[in-house]
C-alpha cells in the first residue's frame, strides 16, 4: 500500500509516554475482575495490524462496518464462537451494546409481556441488579432461590427449589463475579433458561442446547469492554414488546446481522482474535484444564494455611474470582502493596466485600497463579 504523501514520518509521531521504566516489568499478572487482562499474542497481533489492517492502510477502527473486510471479520468472530463453543442450529448470535447490564432488562423486555411471570436465582450482587431491572419492566418476579441464608457463599442445591409453572423463564448468574460463587451444575428447568455468563463463558466446555438465552460482557473473558454477546433460541424470537428500543430487540437485531446501527467493531474484531487463540490453544476442553489446575493451585495455598481464607462452599468456589481475607485485616494495604511492587495487580476486593480478589480468567496464565502463591506464602512468612 502506498503511502498518502501526508502520513506522518518516524519523527513527526506524537511522543508517547514511556511505559517502561527499568524497574517496572512491561507485563504485569493483572488480577482484575473486569476489564480484565488480554492474552498476550492477541494483543501483540492487534497491536502488529492496528495502523494497517488487512492490507487496507487503515485500522479495523476506521474502516466501514458495512465494507466487506468488516462483514467478513465479524462474520469470522461469530463462527470462531460457534465452533469452539459448539453452538447447535437454531441458536442466534448477536453482537450488541450496553454492557451485560442493558441485558438485564432487554431480556424481559424480548421474552415477556408486561404482568407475566419470571423466575430468578439470587446468588449474589449480579443476580440481584439483574432482578431489579427485571422488576422495573413490570414482570411478575418470582426468587425461586435466595443465598441470602448463607451470606451468598452459596448456590441452591439442584431440586430445593421450585420454578412456577407459568414462569416465561428462570434466570440465573452460574458466576457471580463478586462473592464468588459458582453454579457447578446447570439447574434444571421446564421454563427457558436464561443465563449471565459475563464472567465464566469460555472457562470450560458448555452445553449450549441446555439454555433458552446465554448473555455475557466481553471484557472479562472475550475481549473489551463494549461488547455483549447474546446467543438465543430462536424460537424465543419475535415476542419483543412494542416499546423495545429497536437496538434491543432480539429479533430485529438477528434479522439486521447485529447491524441495525454501528457495532463496536473494534470489540468484534478482538473477540475474533480472542477466540481463535482458544481455538490454536486446544480449545476450550484446554481451557477447562487450565482453569481447573489454576483454581486448585490457589484454592490449596488458601485452605492450606491458616492466614488465609475464602468464605466460599466448597462445591460452589468460583475457578474465575477468588476473594480472600488475611487473618490480619490491618495488612491489607501492605499485601497490595508488597503484590504490586512485585507485578501482581488489582488484587483489591470489591469495596463491598473488602479483602482481596484474584480473578483468574483464560488469559492468566498458571505461571500468575503460581507467583501470587509464591508472593502469598512469602508474605505469610514474614507477616503472620
Ligand atoms: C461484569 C458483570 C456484569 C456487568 O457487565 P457490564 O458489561 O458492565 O454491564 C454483569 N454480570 C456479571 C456476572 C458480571 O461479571
Amino acid at each position: 500500500m502506498a503511502r498518502a504523501p501526508n502520513a506522518p514520518q518516524q519523527a513527526d509521531r506524537i511522543a508517547a509516554p514511556a511505559i517502561s521504566r527499568e524497574d517496572v516489568p512491561v507485563r504485569v499478572y493483572n488480577f482484575s475482575a473486569g476489564p480484565a487482562q488480554m492474552p498476550l499474542p492477541v494483543l501483540e497481533r492487534a497491536a502488529s495490524e492496528l495502523t494497517d489492517w488487512a492490507g487496507s492502510g487503515m485500522s479495523v477502527m476506521e474502516v466501514s462496518h458495512r465494507g466487506k473486510d468488516f462483514v467478513a471479520c465479524a462474520a469470522d468472530a461469530e463462527a470462531a464462537l460457534r465452533r469452539i463453543l459448539a453452538i447447535p442450529e437454531g441458536y442466534r448470535v448477536l453482537f450488541l451494546q450496553g454492557g451485560a447490564s442493558a441485558q438485564f432488562a432487554a431480556i424481559p423486555m424480548n421474552l415477556t409481556a408486561s404482568g407475566e411471570t419470571v423466575a430468578y436465582l439470587n446468588t449474589g450482587q449480579w443476580s440481584a441488579k439483574a432482578i431489579a431491572e427485571a422488576r422495573a419492566q413490570e414482570v411478575e418476579v418470582v426468587v425461586a432461590a435466595d443465598e441470602a441464608d448463607s451470606a451468598y457463599t452459596t448456590t441452591p442445591a439442584p431440586g430445593s427449589y421450585e420454578v412456577p409453572a407459568e414462569a416465561r423463564y428462570l434466570h440465573y448468574t452460574p458466576n457471580e463475579t463478586i462473592g464468588g460463587v459458582e453454579f457447578p451444575e446447570i439447574p434444571q428447568s421446564h421454563a427457558p433458561l436464561v443465563a449471565d455468563f459475563s464472567s465464566s463463558i469460555l472457562s470450560r466446555p458448555l452445553d449450549v442446547s441446555r439454555f433458552g438465552l446465554i448473555y455475557a460482557g466481553a471484557q472479562k473473558n472475550m475481549g473489551p469492554s463494549g461488547l455483549a454477546v447474546v446467543i438465543v433460541r430462536e424460537d424465543l424470537l419475535g415476542r419483543a414488546r412494542p416499546s423495545t428500543p429497536s437496538v434491543l430487540d432480539y429479533a430485529r437485531m438477528a434479522k439486521a446481522d447485529s447491524m441495525l446501527n454501528t457495532p463496536p467493531t473494534f470489540a468484534v474484531y478482538l473477540l475474533g482474535l480472542i477466540t481463535h487463540w482458544i481455538e490454536e490453544s486446544g480449545g476450550l476442553e484446554a481451557m477447562g484444564q487450565r482453569n481447573q489446575a489454576k483454581a486448585a493451585l490457589l484454592y490449596q495455598a488458601i485452605d492450606g494455611s491458616d492466614f488465609y481464607a475464602n468464605p466460599v462452599q466448597e462445591r460452589s468456589r468460583s475457578w474465575m474470582n477468588v476473594p480472600f481475607t488475611l487473618a490480619d485485616p490491618s495488612l491489607d494495604s501492605e499485601f497490595l502493596a508488597g503484590a504490586q511492587a512485585a507485578g501482581l495487580t488489582n488484587l483489591k476486593g470489591h469495596r463491598s466485600v473488602g479483602g482481596m480478589r484474584a480473578s483468574i480468567y483464560n488469559a492468566m496464565p498458571i505461571e500468575g497463579v503460581r507467583a501470587l502463591v509464591d508472593y502469598m506464602t512469602e508474605f505469610e512468612r514474614t507477616k503472620a
